[in-house]
């Protein structure tokens, strides 16, 4: 059959925590032209705790890529004109590997997972100097959320880990040098890397420097030598070369050439290249990043300092300020594999429509503690203001505004960072499927939510990246090569008073879910 002709073509990995992607682009029109997704698992083996199988997650993404590779040949579309892959990825969620055997030494510690939360208290205790120590170097409060605690976990626990740092056979990796590692060859010569902002949520990263910071290190009591080489998030780090999958074999020789953690790769993706500019992401947990330019901006308002992206060795470095949202799609999950009440996350949608409010009810899905802004491990989620009338519906509801309320709080906190507030919200993720959290969230925000009807932004980042890297040249981040992308846009329809007594009752319920760890 005659192959069509097209344009270069890029492809992106995009691991989040809920599933796996594979997607590919046309770089001259950034038109999504065929992708495959399957959902990862997710095991809770003690109360708290997250993990993921390691492997899992690579075989999850062989798949995607074979299957998207027969989908594009049922397109007749040639996959040797695949001239380039960008990696996305869930950030912070840690693995330790043996470089010999290629074999994971424990499963990976999820970003969301609580097992760390006694470390993080004996740590913060013995903070050098002043308190602001970790987070002058690397933007972020002492937290289970990101990897060093992790790190620090595994090597304090696992035998495994404890000997094969020993016998210098171990690397730490985030998801994304996971990926590349295997993805360039593993045992067979694998590329050891990861990226600036894939580094900047380890808490070992200085954030000034764009190095490891050695103090860090000390403090943590990590051994540097099982750390990746930091990278831009646009280069060639090397190339593919995978000889388990066939299919996916067909990708042999394509350069690796773009790395961002999913966040940063959807700021990308919505074209935020402006200071000010900013995009919120609804996926397992919501996340909010307005970019700073060249500057560091430290929050008075719970919010993170992160690396927004550095496209290319020889380009300057861009910050961000990011409002983290740990539960967000994660509560429907929840509801789904937990009650039961739904089957499919889409349901909750139906379930929602039907009664339209929550008369009442009230959802703080603390599951994971409150991240941005409150930053309390003591939280865990409550439902209230039930009464014998309150049904599934409105729990559903409730659920949905809960995403809508703490998006509202982590805008609050932007703008007031900020000093100029957002006049709209650029949204993506795979929550913002469902219309009625959009138009719930025009609402409770009071300014309008826009939604680019090409949903797949974090992996467009990704592409994007991947295609502009120094040696592959496929993808110009002009933003006038998107001009075709049309937008969706919700505006609010209820009264802003209304809006305030719904967001000030939601506020209530918050102080209700703090303290109950002690
Ligand atoms: P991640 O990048 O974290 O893997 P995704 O962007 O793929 O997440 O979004 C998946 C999350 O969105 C899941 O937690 C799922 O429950 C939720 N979700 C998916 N579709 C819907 C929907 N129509 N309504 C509400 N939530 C949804």
């Amino acid at each position: 059959s005659k192959k069509a002709v097209l344009g270069p073509l890029v492809g992106a990995v995009d691991q989040g925590t809920s599933s796996t992607r594979f997607l590919v682009f046309n770089s001259k029109t950034a038109e999504l032209l065929s992708h495959h997704q399957v959902e990862i698992k997710q095991e809770f083996p003690r109360e708290g705790w997250v993990e993921q199988d390691p492997k899992e997650i690579l075989h999850s993404v062989y798949e995607c890529i074979e299957k998207t590779c027969e989908k594009l040949g049922q397109l007749n579309i040639d996959i040797s004109n695949i001239k380039a892959i960008g990696v996305s990825n869930q950030r912070e969620t840690t693995v330790v590997w043996d470089r010999i055997t290629g074999e994971p030494l424990y499963n990976a510690v999820v970003w969301l997972d609580l097992r760390t939360q006694s470390t993080v208290e004996s740590l913060s205790k013995r903070i050098p100097g002043n308190n602001n120590f970790v987070k002058s170097k690397t933007g972020l409060p002492l937290s289970t959320y990101f990897s060093a605690v992790k790190l620090r976990w595994l090597l304090d626990n696992v035998r495994k880990v404890q000997k094969a740092v020993e016998e210098k056979r171990a690397l730490f990796g985030t998801i994304d040098s996971w990926l590349i590692w295997s993805l360039t060859g593993g045992v067979n010569g694998g590329v050891h890397c990861t990226d600036v902002t894939n580094a900047s949520r380890t808490m070992l990263f200085n954030i000034h420097s764009l190095e490891w910071d050695k103090q860090l290190c000390e403090f943590f009591g990590i051994p540097m030598e099982i750390l990746p080489n930091v990278r831009s998030s646009s280069e060639i780090y090397g190339l593919m070369k995978i000889s388990h999958s066939l299919k996916a074999g067909a990708l042999e020789g394509v350069p690796i050439s773009g790395c961002l953690g999913d966040q940063s790769a959807a700021l990308v993706g919505q074209m935020c290249f402006q200071i000010g500019q900013a995009k919120n992401t609804y996926g397992t947990g919501c996340f909010l990043l307005c970019n700073t330019g060249h500057k560091c901006v430290f929050s008075d308002h719970g919010l993170l300092t992160t690396v927004a992206y550095k496209l290319g060795r020889d380009k300057p470095v861009y910050y961000a300020l990011e409002g983290s949202v740990a539960i967000a799609g994660a509560v429907i999950r929840w509801l789904r594999d937990n009650l039961g009440i739904i089957k499919t996350s889409e349901e909750i949608e139906k379930l929602a429509k039907e009664v339209g409010t929550s008369y009442g009810c009230y959802f703080v899905p603390a599951f994971s503690g409150l991240y941005a802004p409150y930053w309390e491990p003591s939280a865990r989620g409550i439902i209230c203001g039930l009464t014998q009338f309150t049904n599934k519906c409105h729990i559903a509801f409730a659920a949905l505004e809960a995403v809508c309320f703490q998006t509202r709080e982590i805008l609050d906190a932007m703008n007031r960072d900020c000093g100029i507030p957002l006049s709209h919200l650029q949204v993506d993720g795979g929550m913002t499927s469902n219309k009625i959290l959009m138009q719930l969230q025009a609402d409770i925000l009071y300014i309008p939510v826009v939604k680019p009807s090409m949903p797949e932004t974090t992996a467009l980042g990704a592409a994007m990246a991947a295609g502009a890297a120094e040696g592959v040249g496929v993808w110009s981040l002009e933003p006038e090569d998107l001009s075709a992308v049309t937008m969706e846009r919700f505006e609010p329809q209820i009264n802003a008073e209304e809006s305030e007594i719904r967001y000030s009752t939601w506020k209530k319920a918050v102080m209700k879910s703090m303290g109950w760890v002690t």
